[in-house]
């Protein structure tokens, strides 16, 4: 019997959770990840409906030395979510949401996704801060750190959590807080998928009375870039702003004439009253006339609209820190994204600071507290040569943007060379990982993600 049908008889015999294999129905719906370009064939899709299935499941694939991917909301942009012939792990039969609204916490389990545990949490006036999309899976963003539009006022999304479930290699599952275990609760707040999976995470509410937000559109000049960033960095904390330099999608309330011309698609999210938000979004509003404003007080919730399932981009990407982004830079941007011929290309501009900067560098594995401001690049191609291309493009584009602040933010790597986890973590936060690594995954059995090696 091979190793893969050793798994799924394992499985079958007494594993409570849904099977998935070739041929069944549902196989390529069960398959199918967020990025487009990503066909990879599991030998099984396996969704657990409890941790003590998780845990079955890591022993059974371990014993029988079958690669496992973990997978939660299947946003990962490296593809690291499913595999070519192995175990899928599919945490999305994991839904439970316990909330205590009196204590201001809430456990959640790891199929949830940001936009389910959001509605859960706001509904009661509470929210914790996730990404600006919705379908993203609270494993993965995480597990990661969670840059949203809660940032700068609540911090990165581990910066709520309290404490977490985690089932390690050897098939154990630990509940993991400051006090116990506290190196593996350290690691899982920033070192991604590497110790294990995390069946839940209790994070800390915050209050949300309030709520301003939306999108505007504005042109895209080198005076309103750099401006956009100068009063998204002088803002008060309570706003936390995403700033899309890109050409004009066809959208209906743009005229026809600007599509595809470069524009800002500024997405600004004030957790606050409204007579505050109007103070704080003015200089925007005053940066041009905007070509579309639906900032607008409202649930926190309509910071994530309605997704369409059945897209499935393919993109490449790069992911850096900058130090400043002034009229220089600004320009070198739009200049670079009107040359590329790729169908869709974006500079998308995170302005950090306020309490994400007030965590000290070393209290999780996410070490770039101090980095001003995160960009991603990225561009979408349509076929295998033209990947080639664009990736050229993308990385020259992003070494042409490299300032002092070297690094990145692991969530946004892709499928990149080894040498990105060293941009990932500096080398003392690097080396704490891999020693935690080698105590908790000594045989590196958790390897499909943005990987840490363990220490020799
Ligand atoms: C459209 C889009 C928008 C995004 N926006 C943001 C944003 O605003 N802010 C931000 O910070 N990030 C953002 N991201 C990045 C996102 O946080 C990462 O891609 C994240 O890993 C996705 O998590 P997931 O659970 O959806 O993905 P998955 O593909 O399911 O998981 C990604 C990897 O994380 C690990 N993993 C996931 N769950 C677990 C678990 N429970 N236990 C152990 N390991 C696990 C695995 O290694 C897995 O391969 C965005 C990504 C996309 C595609």
């Amino acid at each position: 019997m091979s190793a893969i049908d050793t798994v799924i008889s394992a499985l079958k015999s007494g594993v409570s959770g849904t099977i998935t294999v070739a041929g069944d129905a549902g196989y390529d719906g069960a398959r199918a990840v967020m990025y487009g370009g990503f066909d990879l064939k599991p030998g099984v899709i396996f969704r657990p409906d409890s941790a003590a299935g998780v845990q079955n499941a890591v022993t059974i694939a371990r014993d029988a030395g079958v690669e496992i991917a973990v997978r939660s909301g299947g946003h990962s942009n490296a593809g690291h979510s499913s595999t070519e012939g192995g175990l899928v792990i599919d945490l999305r039969g994991l839904k439970a949401i316990e909330l205590d609204v009196a204590g201001k916490t809430v456990w959640a389990e790891t199929g949830v996704t940001a936009e389910e545990l959001t509605l859960a949490t706001t509904d009661k006036g509470l929210v914790v801060g996730f990404g600006d999309t919705g379908s993203v899976g609270i494993g993965g963003i995480t597990l990661g750190g969670g840059v949203g539009y809660l940032a700068r006022k609540h911090g990165l999304t581990i910066d709520s959590v309290l404490a977490a479930e985690i089932v390690t290699a050897d098939g154990m599952l630990h509940r993991i807080d400051a006090s116990n275990e506290p190196d593996l609760f350290w690691a899982v707040r920033g070192g991604g998928g590497n110790f294990g999976i995390v069946t839940r995470f209790k994070y800390r509410l915050a209050d949300i009375p309030a709520f301003t937000g939306g999108m505007i559109c504005l042109p895209a000049t080198a005076e309103t870039v750099a401006g956009f960033v100068a009063a998204a960095s002088a803002a008060p904390e309570e706003l936390s702003t995403i700033c899309n330099v890109m050409p004009a999608p066809p959208m209906p309330f743009l005229p026809a004439a600007l599509h595809g011309q470069l524009v800002i698609l500024g997405m600004l999210a004030f957790a606050g009253d409204d007579a505050a938000a109007q103070k704080a979004i003015a200089p925007f509003r005053a940066l041009a006339t905007p070509y579309a404003d639906f900032i607008t007080p409202g649930p926190y919730m309509s910071m994530y609209p309605p997704e369409d399932a059945d897209y499935h981009p393919t993109a490449v990407a790069k992911t850096l820190f900058m130090n400043r982004i002034g009229g220089t830079e600004a320009q070198q941007m739009l200049d670079t994204l009107t040359r590329s011929d790729a169908t869709f290309r974006v500079t998308q501009i995170r302005v950090l600071g306020g309490a994400v900067a007030r965590v000290p560098a070393d209290a999780t594995a996410y070490a770039h507290r101090s980095a001003p401001i995160m960009v991603n690049v990225a561009a979408f191609y349509t076929t295998p040569a033209d990947k080639v291309k664009q990736t050229v493009f993308i990385d020259g584009y992003a070494a042409a943007l490299t300032q002092e602040e070297k690094g990145a933010y692991v969530n946004f790597l892709g499928a990149e060379s080894p040498e990105r986890i060293n941009a990932a973590y500096p080398a003392m936060t690097l080396e704490r990982l891999r020693r935690i690594k080698r105590q908790y995954d000594p045989g590196n059995l958790f390897r499909l993600n943005q990987n840490i090696v363990p220490a020799d």
